[in-house]
């Protein structure tokens, strides 16, 4: 029975809006794809099945602009396509953050895991001075775009940019730092 009722399509966005925030709260995340080509929202689409979340609710209206609600029963995901932005954001709440690890941290356009993570040069430490340095990161540049937030990840390969919330905040990349030094003087001694 519960499957008759997928994918109602709703006559009024809010609608949608208001059943997402209906769902139990908890820790917030975003990401922002900028400028996607038609191939990004059936890839996140299929990213978002793959961890058994099932679409239950769409909307759309005239100028194209579709948002999707999808639910695993206890969590809900929210994908809204705006062409007027140019993004697609995916909204979500209360996850464990696999997913968003899964759609931020490769190139959903093509494919490549040589993407770069940007920081803001003022949260910089002197670990990721190294980093940025070795180009393993970068800071962030001006970006104006009124309703979309700044991109934090680029792919190297193809440019592709995308904005991770989570990720925004400082982290602590001396692992990361030692395993690439590690890496790197390996490569030397060979
Ligand atoms: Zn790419």
């Amino acid at each position: 029975m519960y499957k008759k009722e997928m994918n109602k399509r709703l006559d009024k966005r809010s609608d949608l809006i208001d059943a997402f925030y209906d769902y139990p709260s908890g820790i917030r995340d975003q990401i922002v794809y900028l400028d996607p080509n038609e191939s990004i929202l059936p890839e996140v689409i299929e990213v978002i099945n793959s961890f058994r979340y099932e679409l239950t609710m769409s909307f759309e209206n005239d100028e194209g602009e579709q948002d999707f609600l999808f639910t695993n029963g206890e969590q809900a995901i929210l994908v809204s396509q705006s062409r007027k932005l140019g993004a697609i954001f995916i909204d979500t709440r209360g996850t464990d953050g696999v997913i968003e690890q899964v759609l931020s941290h490769k190139c959903l356009e093509c494919s490549s895991e040589d993407i770069v993570e940007s920081i803001l040069h003022a949260q910089r430490s002197e670990v990721d001075e190294k980093l940025v340095e070795m180009g393993a990161l970068d800071y962030l540049g001006t970006f104006d775009r009124l309703g979309v937030p700044q991109p934090n990840y680029r792919c190297k390969k193809c440019g592709f940019r995308w904005h991770h919330l989570r990720d925004m905040v400082r982290k602590d990349r001396s692992v990361l730092y030692k395993t690439l030094l590690e890496k790197s003087n390996q490569d030397l001694n060979c």
